[in-house]
């Protein structure tokens, strides 16, 4: 037996191994069976290339959990270590890594995120045991098995043992602080976590398994059969060549990421690039429910099959971060901060890719069936919308199969929906006017109009439209857009070809103050407007411009203007029959009757009329009938 005392720069690392990683103490577990997975990998390359000529046989790693002894051992059949090896891997190589480890975090100050997931080794185990014992013998022939032990300070013993079987028993008292650890139902969460998929047979516990057997009278029976629980999946879909896998393979492996999800994913990609980075990973599109903050953070990060994190921030463009999937790769630096991880220019690479990736997998999906591609389009819509809007390269891609639906349930792409409406839509500046509803229903007369006048309307409806029209008016050369309720049909696209009015001048001037005193407290702006005699006497419109700064102070965009009203004018169609009817009206009661309903029956079909005015309509309603 030796005693010796490990090389201690750092007062006592002990306590600050447990102090600084106090919240993410049960990473000790990944660390150690990351350990033993590159102990068995390595042996498995030594045979592999003849240094090692031994039988491999059961190489599978083992977590054993003694509530009695109150240890957790954790066996793999690797290469194992020497003596002098262990000397120089735990004593000295292990032992300044975790120095160099509690440094950096000391110095950052930093230990959230990613921060922490990696590089501390071997000594995390002290946040959990009081007492740590190697047991190893290495695949070297003819090798001495060799005990470790270490209580939690710089001293450590080692000495010769017996022990048959190649590999590493690494064996932790667990400290009465920590019993937690001890628990089986904690150990089996922890090992599903972070060992899931990785690339060698984990072993825990037993499970039970039925079997079907004929009883004496030759019935089936169920036979309860205990076996060994294996944890993992040694060769998820990721690691697997695309060409090997079909359709049902990668639904399935979506099945086995998320038990808990019964909708299916719309389609995958699957990602594999070995320059300039190491890249391999199936991302998912999934379909996107109305609240999609819950669906965000699906996207598992693994390195080398261990699993880092489930928050993908950074890595992943903020607009794929609702897709769901995995993302393998060792070249993103995981000891580093958030933001450093931002500016690193294989992070940097890894986020560009995955969004041509992307962009690829759908023009694929566009051309080689449009009909499919407007099935999903409907699902896949936000992912895009969102790309284009926060995206400038991905913006240009998607031109090409970006789609615009009308309320007829037609899909167009840009290109296409111009051509569409070219002739009847082009105002007189040569812009073509994109007419457009943000609610189907609310505007549903508006939208009448606008198809009797042989106008084509777009369904814009959800929150992110009122950003992409934006967008889209910014990029797309000479094209606008209106809300459908922003004009009156003749105006929405101006065209130089008004109608004359019936109306004079002092018709007008006269007419005004009558309709404003009906109007009583509501902010309307009265206007006349030359329509013809078949639309509608009155109606209200909401002009594009205000109301698109309401929308966006509303959104938060611009709080100077704090909560801004609606802003609606009052349109008098100069050209109706019932407008010079009321000007021609000597009864004042009458008159005042006439303009109040029709006043309302515009509020009506925008939807406007509500509580006491409703009930005062209905009354008249009834009165002049
Ligand atoms: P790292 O794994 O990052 O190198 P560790 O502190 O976890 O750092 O381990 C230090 C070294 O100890 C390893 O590089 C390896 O050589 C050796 N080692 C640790 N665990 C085992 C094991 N189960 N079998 C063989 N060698 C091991």
């Amino acid at each position: 037996m030796r005693k010796g005392k490990i090389n201690v720069q750092t007062e006592n690392i002990f306590p600050i191994i447990k102090k600084f990683l106090y919240s993410d103490h049960e990473i000790f577990l990944r660390e150690l069976i990351s350990n033993a997975v590159d102990a068995t990998q390595k042996l498995k390359t030594l045979s592999s290339i003849g240094e090692f000529k031994g039988d491999l046989g059961d190489t599978r790693i083992e977590v054993k959990l003694d509530s009695k002894a109150k240890t957790l051992t954790i066996s793999d059949k690797g290469i194992g270590m020497t003596a002098d090896e262990v000397e120089k891997y735990i004593n000295q190589i292990a032992f300044s890594s975790a120095e160099e480890w509690i440094d950096k975090v000391k110095s950052t100050g930093e230990n959230n995120g990613i921060i922490g997931h990696f590089g501390l080794g071997f000594y995390s185990s002290f946040m959990v045991a009081k007492k740590v014992e190697i047991q190893t013998r290495s695949c070297q022939k003819g090798a001495k098995a060799v005990k470790w032990e270490c209580e939690g300070n710089p001293e450590f013993e080692i000495s010769e043992i017996k022990k048959k079987a190649r590999g590493t028993d690494i064996i932790l008292h667990i400290a009465d602080d920590s019993t937690e650890f001890l628990e089986e139902s904690r150990i089996l969460a922890l090992l599903k976590k972070y060992c899931k998929f990785l690339p060698v047979e984990i072993l825990f516990g037993k499970e039970t398994e039925y079997k079907t057997e004929k009883d004496e009278k030759g019935e089936d029976k169920q036979v309860p059969v205990e076996k060994d629980r294996i944890i993992n999946n040694p060769k998820p879909a990721w690691t697997q060549k695309p060409a090997d896998l079909k359709d049902e393979d990668y639904k399935s492996f979506y099945r086995e990421l998320y038990p808990l999800t019964f909708e299916e994913p719309l389609f995958n990609i699957h990602l594999n690039v070995d320059y300039p980075f190491t890249l391999t990973g199936i991302l998912y599109f999934p379909k996107v429910k109305q609240n999609f903050e819950a669906q965000r953070d699906k996207i598992q990060l693994y390195s080398n099959q261990v699993f880092v994190t489930d928050s993908v921030e950074g890595i992943v463009p903020d607009f794929l971060t609702l897709l769901h999937g995995v993302l393998d790769s060792p070249d993103i630096p995981l000891n580093v901060s958030r933001s450093f991880l931002q500016s690193d220019s294989n992070v940097k690479k890894i986020s560009g890719h995955i969004t041509k990736k992307v962009a690829d997998k759908l023009e694929d999906l566009f051309k080689s069936n449009r009909e499919d591609f407007e099935k999903k389009w409907d699902d896949i819509k936000i992912f895009i919308q969102y790309g284009m809007i926060s995206d400038e390269k991905f913006k240009e891609r998607a031109q090409k199969f970006c789609l615009l639906k009308n309320v007829d349930g037609n899909y167009f792409t840009f290109d296409e929906y111009k051509t569409h409406i070219k002739t009847n839509q082009t105002d007189k500046d040569k812009k073509v006017v994109h007419i457009y509803t943000s609610q189907k229903e609310e505007q549903h007369s508006f939208i009448n109009a606008a198809k009797d006048r042989g106008f084509d309307v777009l369904l814009m409806e959800t929150p992110i439209d009122s950003h992409f029209i934006n967008m889209l008016e910014s990029t797309l050369e000479d094209v606008s857009f209106v809300r459908v309720d922003a004009d009156v049909v003749e105006k929405l696209i101006n065209k130089d070809d008004e109608l004359p009015s019936k109306l004079s001048d002092d018709q007008k001037d006269k007419l005004k103050p009558l309709v404003e005193k009906q109007l009583e407290n509501q902010t309307f702006q009265v206007v006349f407007e030359n329509l013809s005699e078949t639309d509608q006497p009155m109606l209200i419109t909401q002009p594009e411009f205000m109301r698109r700064m309401k929308d966006m102070s509303a959104m938060g965009g611009m709080s100077y203007m704090g909560n801004m009203p609606d802003t609606y004018n009052l349109v008098i169609n100069t050209n109706h029959p019932t407008i010079s009817k009321i000007i021609d009206e000597a009864d004042e009661g009458n008159q005042s009757k006439i303009i109040s309903q029709l006043i309302d029956l515009a509020m009506l079909s925008k939807n406007l009329l509500k509580g006491e005015k409703l009930t005062t309509f209905v009354k008249r309603s009834v009165d002049l009938i």
